[in-house]
């Protein structure tokens, strides 16, 4: 007989392992287990999990192992998606395990229980002989039964044939999506007998039974309790005579079932978008790989063209992908998809429980949606006939994922792309200077919405020099103009949103002393100061401490904490406009689930007159109401250590600007700054995007960094500074002797964070525009250091980098 054996890549990620192992499939399993199921195997004493990547019947191995058992009926990773694994390793230099982890909802990695249960209107009479019977009795089974009963090989069997799935039921969360439903456990007959044989003084459960005999079919518990008016002691009495069954019924959470939509209608183009939309639709219909940057200003009908080309790809019975940002992924955005294709749209972000984000991508497996809008991870939607990808405010740097894998979605959505043979949207009014670069270069195709719907002017913005204020005694955060404008609005009954640039300025503790600034023990970096709890954090190792009331260094008693938080802001504003009515979002208000959409709803209502917040509301809101928005501190991000600062400030700047007068109201911006001459702000000012890409793209060119230069980065870790030191000396010497002289080795360096967690952290940036031999030499670093664990040094590699840090 012929050997059956998988290729599996085991669930432990080091570089010994980072290959595809042997196993032998037990005959009992033969011909079910495929390509992209997990598999438990055995690895050393221990029982693992892993991916079957390909099936082969020789192996040069002598004596192999045998797969334990299978973790799924059918397999949860596509072909595409497998070789998209493949693609994922090289290019971010990962280890396997996580490039296919990667793509998985996390209720598959979490801790679950796994039941069977018959398909979706499927009969058990269908099934074969042992499992008719089990299958009629219950109507799920627990898969640990199955197993100990031998019964898995029958159920891949039928699961093969698409009678039987499997479900997982999170066990962190069980409570909260399992709904309780009562079923007849006998025949309508039955129960009509039993109902008359019932004595009369069990009146309430003759009730229930007499319910079930006006209708037969399956009722929540909750439901069933509330319109016979019992209780669920009566019912459960009724399941325990085996008159009635509970079950749990595995129902879709849908995170949005409270929720209607109107349902939309495609709007009649206009000439700018009809010429914009021509290339794309063009794309689809001749199933051409494509890719195109829609540069619009907001409000310009990016999004029109986004739903309209989805539905051409809809109609040839294809599928979309739309990727939106996190913090933009907002009920206003998701209502547009759902208003325009219903239930056909699967949405996929970090507000739904584990549960809830298994169910969307489900639906996406099952091919019972056709569009999946989503952020950062949703690019890996298990979809197999897709027909556009689409990149909404493709700039954003939440689109590269800083953990391994170190991806871009942007290029994994470009991979699949060419793997189905259609076009790839990148859409932005403040595009990515690679992208813009790349779009100049003809190697995008560039389309563009000059101006916004109806021709409404852009906000009128004014730069305020808070220097100046300083100088005519203004100390407030607000300057007088802002002040006015603010109150301007309340009287008019106009909304304002006030934004505060938080990134890149904590709260920091400081004594006005002898300027001592509370750090972290264990990373070289500034505690951020949290007022709910009057504690100090170190947002990289979670250290925390009290606020000292006292220098450690000079027992001054001037130690206070230096920073405008939004509480900040929010007191100050209660003392000048006490009159005002204020929301704040920050990470502090919208902590729970659903809190960030209740803020915005409340202030779409005219609840308030102000909308205080961070960046997460810098994107997306579109409130016809709001005619003022001023921006505390334009210049925070300005300093920080990083090549794309001035690039990020512009597209903020212009992003918040964006959210005034979108609709009949005029709306004006007023930007405060410490660097009113710096390009970026200026620039933003008079929002000339083409101006600022000139400018920077000059920076850029001078200074050797992207897009006319590739980067990757290098950063080594010990517990000993002498041991990291020369490890990188040893690398950077390394890095040297192998690239041309065309590429820039800078280092060893500090990193601009030098410690975390008591981690000494040097790096080794390299900068080069053509190095065929990159990967390979940058995988025979990552192979040296990788094998040599017991060292305790780390060494991790980000190509195309975007934090620095
Ligand atoms: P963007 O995505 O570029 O910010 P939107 O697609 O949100 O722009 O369009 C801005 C506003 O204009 C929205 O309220 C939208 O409904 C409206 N709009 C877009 N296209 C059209 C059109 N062809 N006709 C009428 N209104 C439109
Ligand atoms: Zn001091
Ligand atoms: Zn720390």
């Amino acid at each position: 007989m012929k050997m059956e054996i998988a290729n599996v890549i085991v669930d432990v990620p080091a570089k010994q392992t980072d290959r595809a192992f042997d196993y032998l499939i037990p005959a009992e399993w033969s011909g079910t287990i495929q390509p992209g199921m997990r598999v438990i195997v055995p690895f050393g004493p221990r029982k693992i999990q892993g991916f079957v990547t390909s099936l082969k019947t020789q192996s040069e191995f002598e004596k192999l192992r045998e797969i334990i058992e299978p973790m799924d009926l059918e397999p949860v990773l596509n072909k595409e998606l497998l070789e998209l694994g493949d693609w994922l390793t090289e290019h971010t230099l990962c280890f396997k395990i996580f490039a296919f982890q990667v793509m998985l909802p996390a209720a598959l990695k979490a801790k679950y229980e796994k039941k069977v249960k018959l398909a979706q209107g499927v009969e058990a009479s269908v099934l074969s002989e042992p499992l008719q019977i089990l299958f009629e009795n219950n109507l799920m089974i627990d898969w640990e039964d199955a197993l100990k009963q031998g019964m898995v090989p029958l159920l891949l069997k039928e699961a093969a044939k698409g009678t039987l799935e499997v479900i997982y039921i999170v066990k962190e969360k069980v409570r909260k999506k399992q709904r309780k439903f009562i079923r007849p456990l006998v025949s309508l007959e039955e129960l009509k007998v039993e109902v008359e044989r019932f004595p009369a003084k069990a009146e309430k459960q003759k009730q229930v039974l007499s319910y079930f005999t006006d209708h037969f079919e399956p009722v929540e518990l909750r439901q069933l309790v509330a319109e016979v008016k019992t209780t669920s002691a009566t019912v459960k009495a009724l399941v325990e005579k085996k008159l009635l069954i509970e079950y749990d019924m595995e129902v879709y959470r849908d995170p949005f079932e409270h929720r209607t939509f109107k349902r939309t209608k495609p709007l009649p183009l206009t000439n700018s978008q009809q010429t914009a939309i021509g290339p794309i639709l063009n794309a689809i219909e001749t199933n051409r790989h494509e890719v195109f940057l829609l540069y619009g200003v907001t409000g310009s009908g990016k999004t029109e063209i986004y739903l309209q080309s989805i539905q051409e790809v809809i109609e040839r019975g294809q599928e979309a992908i739309v990727l939106v940002p996190e913090i933009s992924l907002t009920p206003q955005m998701v209502n547009r998809f759902k208003g325009r294709f219903g239930d056909l749209v699967a949405v996929l972000h970090s507000g739904l429980s584990a549960g809830e984000k298994y169910d969307e991508w489900r639906k996406i497996q099952r091919k019972e949606v056709k569009v999946a809008v989503g952020a950062r991870s949703a690019i890996f939607a298990p979809f197999e006939n897709l027909g556009i990808l689409i990149i909404d405010e493709e700039h954003e740097t939440s689109y590269k994922q800083e953990e391994m894998p170190r991806y871009h979605a942007r290029d994994v959505a470009i991979e699949r792309a060419k793997t189905y043979s259609c076009p790839v949207v990148l859409g932005s009014a403040t595009p990515s200077l690679e992208s813009f670069a790349r779009a100049q270069k003809k190697v995008y195709h560039l389309l563009s919405l000059p101006s916004r719907m109806n021709n409404q002017a852009l906000p009128a913005v004014e730069i305020i020099d808070m220097r100046e204020e300083l100088r005519d005694g203004n100390r407030s955060m607000f300057s007088r103009k802002l002040l006015d404008m603010l109150k301007d609005r309340l009287e008019k009954q106009q909304q304002s949103v006030l934004f505060l640039n938080k990134r890149g300025h904590s709260s920091f503790v400081m004594c006005r002393d002898c300027g001592y600034v509370m750090n972290c023990p264990n990373c070289d970096i500034s505690l951020t100061y949290h007022r709910v709890n009057e504690q100090m954090k170190c947002h990289y190792c979670g250290y925390e401490s009290h606020v000292p009331h006292q220098c450690p260094e000079c027992s001054s008693d001037y130690i206070r904490y230096f920073g405008t938080g939004t509480q900040k802001v929010e007191d100050e504003l209660g003392k000048i406009l006490p009159e005002a009515r204020v929301i704040r979002m920050d990470v502090d208000t919208t902590g729970r689930k659903g809190s960030h959409e209740r803020l915005l709803t409340d202030f779409q209502n005219g609840k308030a007159d102000i909308l205080l917040g961070t960046q997460m509301i810098a994107k997306g809101l579109d409130f016809p109401n709001i005619t003022l928005v001023g921006v505390l501190s334009a210049d925070t991000m300005l300093h920080l250590p990083d090549f794309r600062a001035s690039e990020k400030t512009f597209q903020l700047l212009t992003q918040v600007s964006g959210r005034a007068g979108r609709h009949q109201l005029p709306g004006e911006v007023i930007i405060q700054t410490y660097s009113p001459e710096h390009y970026s702000v200026e620039l933003a000012g008079t929002q000339d995007y083409d101006l600022f890409y000139q400018r920077e793209m000059m920076i850029r060119k001078i200074r050797h960094y992207p897009p006319f230069y590739y980067l990757s980065l290098i950063t080594v870790s010990h517990e000993q500074l002498m041991t990291v030191v020369a490890a990188t000396e040893k690398i950077v010497n390394y890095v040297r002797s192998q690239v041309s002289k065309d590429a820039v080795v800078l280092g060893p360096a500090a990193s601009p964070i030098p410690r975390i967690n008591n981690r000494y952290r040097y790096q080794c940036l390299i900068k080069y525009k053509r190095e065929p031999n990159m990967t390979k030499m940058l995988k025979t670093i990552l192979d040296q250091y990788q094998k040599d664990t017991k060292s305790g040094l780390l060494v991790s590699i980000d190509v195309n980098p975007f934090i620095l840090m």
